[in-house]
């Protein structure tokens, strides 16, 4: 029986990635070492450095202007990381703007706050995050030291299928955006974005590795207290090797890349989400048995959180979808419920088999 996981993180990684993985545990390419082994500044090691910088930029479609960054802290690390290399863009203390979509970007807002003034510019808390605040809502600043987005919410499962446009009411402020849980699950116009970061442990590889993205002109205003490992610029100018990188998570990074790139990249996957996506709403829509919140304008793609209809029968749901081989399906606790997670990793066939599974067990116990 085929095993499907439906965890939001860490999450499901191509077998075929982890097959190599294996095979290349002990010994890797010939080099008598395990890439766990390695110095960081070895030519083996600086070779899978490059492929992977280099094989996500083409995936992505990074600008030559955009610096690359391998850190390490998650995203919950780059929520002060990003106010301590922004905000000393402007005269303290300075402001910037967060747009509160969800759990996560409650968490990011409340991090700043440590740091300088929050506007909170927009919030979907009072309907309970079920859609993305309209964006001629927004009360934006008239010169922010940035503006924060939360792409995609994990637990809330809302994504934005619009990229905001904010230049002229905010001064040209750089639009900073959490993409943990989407990043490489679609096109994104990168140059639409100052900052872009994310953990690895969602849709890129294991946890421990945080990518960022930064505009160049966005480097060296970081406050003093910043950190030096925590400083953008000194990452850059270091080529992400300032203090040891997570170098096992990194290549396993690059041969999830190597293997998007042989599914056919990011535009081809995004075609595959979107059927995924749909397949699973489409069922959850027809049926009263279960229910969706979210608003049908901002479903996220990744995260689908839904509820049985009666909760008493939430255990024996789990129960008999392990059974099936589909795992780890219950819901956030702040949220309850279930919720499936599937990304890049996750293929059509798992979606058919969790359809099928919500279809049998309606039939019994509906
Ligand atoms: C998982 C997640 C985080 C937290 O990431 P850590 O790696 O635990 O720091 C932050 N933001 C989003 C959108 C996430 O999905």
């Amino acid at each position: 029986m085929p095993i499907y996981n439906f965890s939001a993180g860490p999450a499901v990684l191509p077998k075929e990635v982890l097959q190599q993985a294996a095979a290349e545990m002990l010994d890797w390419q010939g080099s008598g070492m395990s890439v766990m082994e390695m110095s960081h500044r070895g030519k083996e090691f600086m070779s899978i450095l490059a492929a992977a910088q280099h094989d996500f930029r083409e995936l992505f479609a990074v600008p030559d202007n955009y610096k690359l960054l391998f850190m390490q802290g998650g995203a919950i690390a780059e929520n002060a990381i990003v106010p301590l290399n922004l905000l000393g863009r402007k005269g303290q203390p300075a402001t910037s703007d967060y747009i509160n979509t969800g759990s996560w970007s409650t968490k990011s807002l409340k991090e700043a706050r440590r740091y300088g003034n929050v506007n909170v510019a927009a919030s979907s808390e009072d309907r309970h995050f079920a859609q993305i605040p309209e964006r001629d809502s927004w009360q934006l600043s008239k010169d922010p030291a940035y503006v924060h987005i939360c792409t995609n919410e994990t637990i809330d499962g809302v994504e934005y299928q619009f990229t905001p446009d904010i230049a002229t009411e905010t001064n040209n402020a750089p639009l900073v955006a959490d993409m943990s849980s989407h990043i490489l699950s679609r096109v994104v116009d990168v140059s639409k974005y100052g900052a872009i970061y994310g953990g690895a442990q969602k849709n890129i590889g294991p946890a421990g590795l945080t990518l960022v993205l930064v505009r160049e002109d966005l480097l060296g205003h970081a406050l003093p207290a910043c950190p030096s490992a925590f400083n953008w610029k000194i990452v850059a100018d270091n080529d992400s090797m300032y203090n040891t990188p997570p170098t096992y998570a990194i290549y396993i990074a690059g041969l999830v890349f190597q293997w998007l790139k042989r599914q056919g990249g990011v535009a081809a996957m995004e075609q595959r989400n979107i059927a995924k996506a749909a397949l699973l709403y489409d069922y959850l829509d027809s049926t009263d048995f279960y229910r969706t919140k979210i608003a049908s304008s901002c479903r996220s793609r990744m995260n689908v959180p839904f509820f049985l209809a009666d909760e008493t029968l939430n255990e024996s749901f789990l129960g008999g979808a392990k059974e099936q081989g589909l795992l780890q399906l219950k819901g956030h606790k702040s949220v309850g419920g279930m919720r499936a997670s599937i990304y890049n990793a996750m293929p059509l066939e798992g979606v058919q088999a969790l359809v099928a599974y919500l279809k049998e067990f309606e039939k019994r116990r509906g």
